[in-house]
Formats: structure tokens, sequence, C-alpha cells
């Protein structure tokens, strides 16, 4: 079959290159998940053409297609689990346009998250979700996840931003939903419906984005708390209080400890740092809520507070929370990395569950997150060698997914369902939302080629 596909490729569209080398078939196997399993092929389309023509060959003879960005993702969305090829989306990086005057950009998907902040900064405009991977994330993966970041209190995730897209379905037809306007009420809104579909409905082959006006002004800090429940009473506080951080972040005592060692920072053996900036023109407006945010680190008693007075103050406050991920990689050979998001009421609950959780099942589990939207990273740390181990850290996962469940949160804020959470997704939509998903599936892709095995949506 794949000798099929190599001989439509060069006699049908001769400019589209692949291989099945198997130096890149391994590296095609996985992403930033432990999930993996070897592709049959990559190919590198550059156009919406070719990605039609391959995706109607594959649709005629049953031949499962993941798309891919950058690979980052980190629950197996873009593992190639069912074999086939995977499509991968990264040569088609044009930043279509800019137009400041209509507030929007039209990308290509394999345009990086961060080459669009550069080309968008001189104008200053920006794309505002800012995830973490957005130096090497691409704008298609951020659609396909819905991916979200640190400035997720003030300005959502990039469900906000996105105004319209083209789409390649399963057949190869090409389908435009949504538009150029910054509002519509016309129709289903299918564009909605294709943000966080994971490659199983379409592969997205253009992207209509809103844009913001880029802030100039920042106001910083960061404080300390002895117990995480004042630290989480201190966020819901915040949250309540009517003003907006662009940033609000938590780090518990895991997560310091890990920073601590893997960095040169000296930082306070706390239970929880909690880091906030307030974002917009002037000092005054930004002030005047970095001191109402203040006020609630004392009122919900704060051990230390940081202020930052110069643009290298701030540096230094971020440098601690940019350092959370390699700190936490270094914590133990093995990590589930989870992704819940609860109501902000939830937050000091939560924090406090985790707590007592890693000390019910010994095993260290660093809770960092983005607070101010109620997303909460808990790592849960363990040796994977030791089988005895990995099993108590997968109990105390589903312990945490119960949890989530009863605090009506959701078990993924940001990250995706992809594999990983594809057998817990039932406990989160009720058998209705279920089916409804189970049929919009079979509608835009009735042979189940497009990403097969992920989601839950088994071929009926
Ligand atoms: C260190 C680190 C930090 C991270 N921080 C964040 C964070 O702050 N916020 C956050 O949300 N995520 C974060 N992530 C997760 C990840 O970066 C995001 O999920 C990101 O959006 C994935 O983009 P990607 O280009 O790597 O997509 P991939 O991982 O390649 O693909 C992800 C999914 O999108 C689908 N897809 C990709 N392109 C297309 C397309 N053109 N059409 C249809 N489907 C497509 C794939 O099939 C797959 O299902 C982080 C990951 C790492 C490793």
């Amino acid at each position: 079959m794949i000798n099929e596909l190599r001989e439509f490729l060069k006699s049908q569209h001769p400019g589209v290159e692949y291989t099945s080398g198997l130096i890149d078939l391994v590296s095609y196997s996985t992403d930033a998940s432990t999930n993996q399993n070897r592709p049959l092929m990559a190919v590198w389309p550059t156009s919406t053409g070719q990605i039609s023509g391959i995706l109607a060959f594959c649709n005629e003879r049953g031949i499962p297609v993941t798309a891919r960005g950058a690979g980052t993702g980190l629950t197996g969305m873009a593992v190639p689990i069912e074999g086939g090829i995977v499509l991968d989306l990264c040569r088609m990086n044009r930043i279509k346009k800019l137009s400041i005057a209509d507030r929007l950009a039209v990308v290509e998907p394999g345009v990086v998250f961060g080459d669009l902040a550069k080309a968008l900064a001189p104008h200053g405009f920006c794309f505002p979700p800012d995830p973490s991977s957005g130096i090497v994330a691409t704008l298609g993966g951020n659609v396909a996840t819905n991916a979200g970041g640190l400035k997720g209190a003030k300005y959502g995730t990039t469900k906000d931003y996105v105004l319209g897209l083209e789409v390649v379905l399963a057949n190869g037809q090409v389908m435009r939903t949504g538009g150029k306007t910054l509002k519509t009420s016309s129709g289903y809104n299918l564009t909605q419906l294709f943000v966080g579909s994971e490659g199983t409905l379409g592969v997205i082959s253009e992207i209509t984005l809103k844009i913001n006006p880029l802030p100039t002004v920042f106001s910083t800090a960061m404080a300390s708390f002895d117990n995480v429940e004042d630290a989480g009473r201190a966020i819901t506080g915040i949250m309540q209080s009517g003003i907006l951080p662009a940033v609000l972040e938590i780090m518990d005592r895991a997560t310091i400890k890990a920073v601590s060692q893997y960095s040169e920072l000296e930082l306070p053996q706390c239970a929880a740092m909690i880091l906030v900036e307030t974002d917009g023109f002037t000092k005054g407006e930004t002030e005047y809520q970095l001191d109402k945010v203040l006020g609630l680190f004392k009122a919900n008693q704060a051990s230390s507070i940081r202020k930052a007075g110069s643009q290298q103050e701030r540096m230094a406050l971020w440098k601690a929370r940019k350092a959370a991920y390699g700190g936490l990689a270094n914590l133990n050979n093995t990590l589930l990395v989870e992704d819940l998001a609860v109501p902000m009421s939830k937050v000091a609950p939560m924090l406090k569950f985790v707590e007592e959780l890693s000390l019910r099942y010994g095993l260290t589990i660093a809770t960092a997150g983005h607070a101010g939207d109620g997303n909460l990273h808990p790592t849960i740390c363990f040796d994977g060698a030791n089988q005895a181990e990995a099993e108590r850290a997968h109990q105390a996962a589903a312990e945490l997914f119960d949890k989530i469940i009863e605090f009506e949160g959701t078990l993924t804020g940001e990250h995706g369902i992809g594999l990983d959470k594809a057998p817990l997704l039932h406990t989160e939509h009720d058998a209705e939302a279920m089916a409804a998903m189970g049929g919009l599936k079979n509608y835009f892709d009735p042979n189940h080629i497009l990403n097969p095995g992920k989601m839950a949506l088994t071929k009926p």
C-alpha cells in the first residue's frame, strides 16, 4: 500500500517530499508523551492541494493519517497509534497576511507560535495565548489542541482568537468555516468544532486569527505562603475581586524544591509561591490592579511579598516560574504530568487534596500551573522501573481523576485528551454527549482514517 502511495505522490504530486527511513520513522513514532508507534511513512505537504490529494488517496484505501505540528503534545495526540502516514505540516509555515486594520492574521498551520509573535510585535500587536512551548509548537497544533498558557486568566485560550479555518476533510474536499469578521452569528459554529479536535475531524490548512494590541506596561510581584490553602484562597479572592491579572501562576513546595535544586535560584522554602503580573498601557492602571492583589496576598497570610521595581527585577521573578518545567523533569525518571482545571472556588480544596494524596501514597506530586483560570498541573513523579511504585502512581492518578469530576472540573485544561485520557472521557461527558461526538466523527470521517484511536472515537 505504501508503495502505491509512493507511486501516487511521484506521479500526481512530484513536489511533495516524504520519508520511510527508519531513523525518521522512529522520530515520528512519538511526541512529548510516553506513547509510541511507528508509522509507515511521513509526508511533508506544502499546499492545501497536496493535503487534499493525499487524504483522498488514503481515504479510498483506509490508510490512517495523523496530522503533526511540532510534536510537543503531552498526551500522545500526534502518535500514529494505528500506523499509516504522518502528515508533518511544518513546511506550511507562511504568514499569509497580517492586517492591523482588520485586527487579524492569516497563517498556514505550520507557523510556529513564537514566529507569529515576532512578526506582530513591531506593529504593537500580539496573539495572546502564550503556551510555554510557544518557541516550537505550531499554530495548527495550538488550534487542534485549543492550547492555553500563562495569560489565560485575562486573555482566554486559543479558541477565543480563531475567526476562521480552511480544513481539508477526510475525503479530500476543502471546507472553509467562519470568516474574517471579529463577530458573527451565522449558522452553526463549525470553526469551534475543529478547535480542540486533535486532528480527528480534518486537517487544518489555513487559520485566521484575531490579534490584540500588545500591552506595554507591566507590574509584577511574587508572594510566598506557609500553607497551600492560604495560597489557594488568595487566588480565588483575586479572581473574585473585579480585577483581571494577566498572569497568576502557582508553584507548590515540591516544585519550589525542584526549581531550587535544578537552578542557582535561592527561593524561600515555603508551601507555595504565586507569581502575579498585571498589564496594560499606563502605570496607573497596572499599579492600581497590583495594589489590590497585594492587599489580598496580605489578607491571606502571605509570609513574604516581593514586588519588582525594574524590568531586571521583573525578569528575576519570572526566572523561578520559567525554571519549573526543567526542575520537574529532573525529579524522577517517570512523570505523569496532569492538566486539570476546576472552578475557581475549588482551587484551594484541590491544592489541599493533591498535598494529602502525595502524603498518602508516599510519592512526590509537584503542582505548578495557571491558577488564574483554575488550571493546575500536578506532576506525579516515580521510578518507572519499580513496578510497585508505578502502580501506586497510577492509583494516585485515578483518585485525582475522581476528585476532578467530583469538583465539576475537567480532565484537561489545555493538553488535550489524546491517548492518555481517552479511556476517561466518558467520566466527564454524559452518554448523549459521547454519542454526539461519535456521530460527528462518523459524519466528517466515516472511514476513521484521521488520527484513529484518539479521543475514544471508535469505529462503529
Ligand atoms: C515543555 C512543554 C510545555 C508545554 N506548555 C504548554 C502550555 O503552556 N499550554 C498548552 O496548551 N500546551 C502546552 N504544552 C503542550 C503542547 O505544546 C501543545 O499541546 C501544543 O498546542 C501542541 O502543538 P504542536 O505543534 O506540537 O502539535 P502536535 O503535538 O504535533 O499535535 C497535537 C495535536 O494536534 C493535531 N494537529 C497538529 N496540526 C494539525 C493540523 N494542521 N490540522 C489538524 N490537526 C493538527 C495533531 O494530530 C495532534 O492531535 C507543552 C508541551 C511541552 C513539551
